[in-house]
């Protein structure tokens, strides 16, 4: 299939709402709706469309798009040197998502003068939803550090600001979008450093909807949403703050609603690890010594300007640096394991459905991965949950959505009560934590 525009990719629920088409289209013609069932997706005005077909040239969901890599495994990319650390700074540790490298390395290029600012993402407190902004002092940067998992438009604000010297916070698919748009369109200025974050998927923002109302505070203004919040210790549990007091929500509900509002998209992405940044941050997951309430950060500096970056921070004391092999970071992503096996079924899954997959068809043909017993065994749920989020992006009516989102959660129930059943029929007990 040809694609001239991106008005296919939302139709296949694969648009990830990076932006980028929006921000490059030289007649306003794209626009980032929320759509029936929450999702943010790009939306063209034909109207105003020219058919220039900029918007398909940088779009990563469009199977004819393939950003150029210098490596030939794009599971793991190019890995220079890998680290584990923290901020330095005691209060950006203590605000940030893990360990605060990230927060801490755009101050410290900030306080340089290498960058005018960076975009990073904060709460809008009016739409409960993260928005990506550009941050033009410390103290911005700093309130922005957190993750919020639900989608943001990032491309977009990046291109608004690309007259600016800065640094830009992405995930994969944001940072495969910029690296199309460097290829296509080399005289737009982009950010000078990237700073990337592993990513295993994004939700709709309605999960922060529903988390709110979890929580016991629906309809207070909030001032403040995490969904991980570390005061509780690493890795954090679901904080409301509102004027009148603070909600919190143990981290298992937030878990419990992770299949309710995926993005079909993420679910057939091979860059959980962000190949096309300068440097990737994630979760210290599997690296035991790191499993500290005060969280650290894992770090693989994936360009020479990013290890740079990163060695001279560390000898400036701006962040605290362990090496730590790469393998071992990404072990613990389990990126050779789950993921490939994830990314391998979903594929087949694509093509027994007949759907738009979103790479060039024989792409990942040489790559090994995991077991066929993994296979057999993942590949009936995720079967199950590839249906439920391409069928609930695509539902064109909103009470019909939200039926399907208390049918999904009386499941999901179900399941989990079946499951401690047989556990308590295996084990003879089972202890709740
Ligand atoms: C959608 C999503 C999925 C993720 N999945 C994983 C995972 O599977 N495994 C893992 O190890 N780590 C994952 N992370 C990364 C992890 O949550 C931390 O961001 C990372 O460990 C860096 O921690 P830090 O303390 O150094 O970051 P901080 O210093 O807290 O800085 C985080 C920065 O990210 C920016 N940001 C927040 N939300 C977004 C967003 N949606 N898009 C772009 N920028 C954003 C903030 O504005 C801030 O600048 C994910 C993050 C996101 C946003």
């Amino acid at each position: 299939m040809i694609i001239n525009n991106i008005s296919n990719i939302s139709s296949n629920a694969l648009c990830t709402a990076c932006g980028a088409c929006a921000g490059i289209c030289p007649s306003n013609a794209i626009e980032i709706v929320t759509n029936t069932a929450g999702y943010l997706a790009a939306v063209i005005n034909t109207k105003l469309c020219i058919d220039c077909g900029k918007c398909a040239k940088i779009c990563p969901s469009n199977p004819e798009n393939k950003p150029s890599i210098e490596t030939d495994d794009i599971f793991h990319g190019v890995c220079l040197a890998g680290y584990v650390g923290c901020a330095s700074d005691n209060i950006i540790r203590q605000r940030s998502q893990s360990g605060g490298i990230v927060t801490a390395l755009l101050c410290y290029l900030f306080e340089q003068k290498e960058i005018e600012g960076a975009i990073v993402n904060n709460l809008n407190p009016e739409t409960k939803r993260p928005q990506a902004v550009f941050a033009s002092s410390m103290s911005e940067i700093i309130e922005a550090s957190g993750s919020y998992y639900a989608q943001s438009s990032v491309v977009k604000t990046i291109l608004e600001h690309s007259d600016k010297k800065s640094a830009a916070v992405v995930l994969g698919c944001q940072a495969e979008s910029l690296q199309l748009i460097r290829e296509k369109y080399p005289n737009i200025n982009l950010p000078t450093y990237t700073i990337g974050l592993v990513c295993a998927g994004q939700y709709s923002g309605d999960m922060i909807d529903d988390l709110i109302e979890q929580s016991g505070c629906d309809g207070e203004k909030i001032s403040e949403f995490r969904f991980r919040d570390k005061r509780v210790g690493w890795p954090g549990d679901v904080h409301v703050k509102t004027p009148s007091g603070d909600y919190w929500l143990p981290k298992e509900r937030r878990h419990s609603l992770k299949q309710v509002y995926e993005l079909h998209r993420c679910m057939v992405c091979y860059d959980q690890m962000n190949i096309f940044c300068d440097i990737v941050c994630g979760d210290p997951w599997g690296i035991s010594h790191k499993q500290n309430p005060e969280g650290y950060t894992v770090v693989i500096a994936r360009t020479t300007k990013g290890k740079k970056i990163l060695e001279s921070a560390a000898k400036d004391g701006a962040v605290i640096l362990e090496e730590l092999s790469p393998e071992d970071i990404l072990r613990g992503q389990t990126v050779d394991g789950r993921h490939k096996t994830k990314f391998y079924n979903a594929r087949d899954i694509f093509r027994e459905h007949k759907w738009l997959f979103p790479y060039p068809d024989d792409d990942f043909n040489n790559i090994p991965y995991a077991s066929v017993e993994n296979k057999i065994k993942m590949q009936g749920e995720l079967n199950e949950r590839l249906i439920y989020t391409r069928d609930l992006y695509l539902t064109p009516d909103r009470e019909e959505y939200l039926r399907k989102i208390i049918l999904k959660k009386k499941e999901l129930q179900g399941n989990i009560l079946r499951h401690l059943k047989e556990k308590i029929k295996r084990f003879g007990r089972v202890i709740l934590r």
